[in-house]
């Protein structure tokens, strides 16, 4: 290796500065601002094209547009996010994870250009980034490896003979791999040179490099990782480990710090090991070293040179700000705290919140965040979110929205802390694997920390379980969601009446609310005068409701007052009881099913389209459910009706126009 790593980082490499530049997105750039901000540094978002209105460009000082949403026209595209530091004096440059964080070229280029990269030297990258690079490295330093080959010859004599040395089943990986791609289980010797054969294609395609290298498959394998963080002036801490083993596709799900696998003597001694691994190249910056366990020796399996997803976890245990820590040491300041000091306090887990449909193979899913809640932070509860009410999930990149943590003293209660903090959320408008997580964490195999890295994969029917019956209570709250949302239109569109539908006297309304599998509901409200009720099938329930806030209501049925939280989406409502998640479709009473598209307070257009025909006219009297117009949404007509009764007061398109999403077609009245 080279003499950078023999003699620590370059001196007069880094320097005090005041402007950074965080060359990345979501969650992770949000993060970091806020730390930045805390230590008086100003802060500079960059972003593409898909990304002007997202959450991190709000929270910057500044931001600079790079280029289109295409990662390599943007976020990857280092010679405009150097024109970005130039365009606004930025001295220094937060890379995040994933895009150019282990980029050694991008590390070369700042440091060329006289700018700071925070994370370690170009070097340090080079040396670790390569999965048989660094392995040569610590099987020097004396760091226990996984059995396996990791030599420069890459023919098929040689690879069948080492795999034939290790015993299957082994695993064929990319020695430049990196987010599980590229990786192969071999569990037959007929089977190895195919897998290699793609393997390589798979990382040449992702990489650029097609060298591989095989390891002994561990079985029941774990995944626990180790944060260290070095600073320039030679000192090196370890800051307790994670476990990681909750993935799928060898990708985290869930992380927990510190391992529920590893007694104490075991932590000290990964801990010791992962020193060691680090100090191999004198590393500065922070950084993990990963091992894959049987749960009882631990190997090294490789190291990322950056920060990590899962960091929180570690900061919730020590109490340490890993980013603010980050940036001292690229200011050249000595790590504040001597490794004696560095104590470990309960436990901490974390989620990973994805845009995503479990049910239907994680298809990732894009569009608009209609509604987007998180339960307040606090109490043992962190949300790292990069996305808000309104945002667009684009299809450029990673679809993680969000991470939620939990901290408690003790591993059972910081999963139920987690559990309460996962199912407070309501996110709508996109499909997200929310309900996957708490099913997850909520596994008894889980809570037994009785799992390896396959878990999720063997348990996921389990993991997916179709919605359960909608009982009495759930029907109550997706009334009482109507209710209040009927309420509020009404304040809204006329405010001197409250109840336009309350007359005096008793009346009746009826309510068809589908569920998922089709099994319809009809309830009928009984209201008006003195006590109302609900009649569903042959019982009859007391029924009230009061709203506590925007989706908050208490719901009282039989004398019981039980808080509901209900979001009410076109006709969809989705309830939240203590009985879990329900999806109920209310069965509009006028017109047909398959051509409603009205929202619930204002005629807008679903999706973009074009106006085929218009069914109404300024000044018409309609009712509830009369067709206004119809527009023609990716080939399909769509008839477009009255919300509620009125006057037609203006159409605001004619035949031939095109709508944009969310156009409002038509301005009705309400009748008074
Ligand atoms: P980790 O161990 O931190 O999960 P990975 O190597 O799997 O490390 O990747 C780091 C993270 O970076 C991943 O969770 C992934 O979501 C994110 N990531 C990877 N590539 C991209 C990308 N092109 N755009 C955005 N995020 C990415
Ligand atoms: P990546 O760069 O994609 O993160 P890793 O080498 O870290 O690649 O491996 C990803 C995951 O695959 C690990 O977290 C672990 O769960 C699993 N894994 C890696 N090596 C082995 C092994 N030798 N035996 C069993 N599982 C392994
Ligand atoms: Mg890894």
């Amino acid at each position: 290796m080279n003499t950078i790593m023999k003699t620590g980082a370059p001196s007069g490499l880094y320097r005090r500065f005041r402007t950074l530049l965080i060359a990345n997105r979501g969650e992770i750039a949000c993060r970091i601002i806020r730390s930045a901000r805390a230590l008086g540094l100003r802060t500079v978002a960059v972003y593409s094209e898909a990304d002007a209105n997202a959450m991190h460009v709000a929270m910057a000082d500044d931001a600079v547009l790079l280029g289109p949403a295409r990662a390599r026209d943007s976020y990857l595209n280092i010679d405009r996010i150097i024109a970005a530091c130039k365009l606004t004096g930025a001295e220094a440059v937060h890379p995040g994870y994933g895009f150019l964080s282990e980029s050694a070229e991008f590390a070369k280029r700042l440091a060329d250009e006289g700018l700071v990269f925070v994370g370690p030297t170009a070097a340090m990258i080079e040396a670790m980034g390569s999965k048989s690079g660094s392995k040569m490295l610590m099987e020097k330093a004396g760091v226990p490896l996984v059995p396996g080959y990791h030599g420069e010859a890459q023919d098929d004599a040689t690879l069948t003979a080492a795999a034939a040395r290790i015993g299957f089943p082994v695993l064929v990986k990319a020695s430049a791999g990196g987010g599980g791609r590229g990786m192969r289980i071999v569990r037959e010797a007929d089977q190895l040179l195919p897998s290699i054969v793609s393997a390589k294609r798979e990382a040449k395609a992702a990489f650029g490099d097609d060298q591989i290298l095989i390891e002994k498959f561990v079985d029941n394998p774990r995944h626990i990782e180790v944060q260290v963080i070095g600073d320039s002036h030679g000192n090196l801490l370890s800051l307790f480990e994670r476990e990681c083993t909750l993935q799928r596709r060898h990708q985290k799900v869930i992380e927990e710090a510190p391992s529920p696998t590893l007694d104490s003597k075991q932590r000290d001694a990964i801990c010791a090991v992962a020193r060691k691994a680090a100090g191999a190249v004198n590393y500065v910056g922070a950084g993990t070293i990963e091992f894959v366990s049987n749960g009882k020796d631990f190997f090294f399996i490789e190291m990322n040179t950056r920060l990590q997803v899962e960091h929180p976890v570690t900061e919730l245990i020590t109490g340490i700000d890993l980013v603010d820590w980050q940036l001292r040491v690229a200011f050249g300041e000595a790590l504040p705290l001597k490794q004696a000091d560095i104590k470990l306090n309960g436990h901490a887990v974390e989620a990973r919140v994805y845009a995503e449909n479990p049910a239907k193979n994680f298809m990732p899913s894009v569009g608009r965040i209609r509604t987007w809640r998180t339960p307040d932070e606090g109490h043992g509860l962190r949300i790292d979110s990069g996305y808000r009410e309104g945002d667009v999930v684009s299809p450029y990149y990673d679809a993680m929205l969000a991470k939620v943590i939990a901290w408690a003293p003790d591993r059972a209660s910081a999963i139920d802390r987690l559990n309460g903090g996962l199912n407070a959320m309501d996110v709508r408008g996109i499909v997200s694997n929310i309900p996957f997580l708490s099913a997850l964490i909520t596994h008894p195999s889980v809570r037994a920390n009785a799992i390896d890295t396959s878990f999720i994969e063997r348990e996921l029917t389990a993991l997916t379980p179709p919605q359960g019956a909608a009982g009495d209570l759930e029907l109550a709250a997706a009334i009482a969601a109507v209710l209040v949302s009927e309420a509020e239109d009404a304040t809204r569109t006329s405010p001197w009446q409250t109840f336009g539908w309350m007359p005096v006297g008793k009346r009746k309304r009826k309510f068809v609310l589908r569920a998922p599998d089709g099994e319809a509901h009809d309830v009928m409200l009984n209201y008006g005068r003195g006590q109302s009720g609900l009649v569903i099938g042959a019982r009859t329930i007391a029924f009230d409701h009061s709203a506590r806030s925007d989706n908050e209501i208490d719901v009282v049925c039989d004398g019981m007052r039980t808080s509901t939280a209900s979001v009410i989406d076109g006709r969809e409502i989705y309830v939240r009881t203590r009985n879990g998640r329900f999806e109920l479709h209310w069965v509009d009473p006028f017109g047909s099913e398959d051509e409603e598209q009205t929202g619930e307070d204002r005629l807008v257009a679903p999706l973009p389209g074009t106006v085929v025909a218009v069914l109404s006219e300024q000044g018409a009297k309609v009712k509830k459910g009369d067709p206004i117009l119809t527009l023609e949404v990716m080939k399909m007509e769509q008839v477009l009706r009255a919300p509620f009764a009125g006057i037609v007061k203006r159409l605001n398109y004619k035949v031939g126009d095109i709508v944009p999403e969310g156009a409002e077609l038509a301005e009705i009245e309400p009748a008074a």
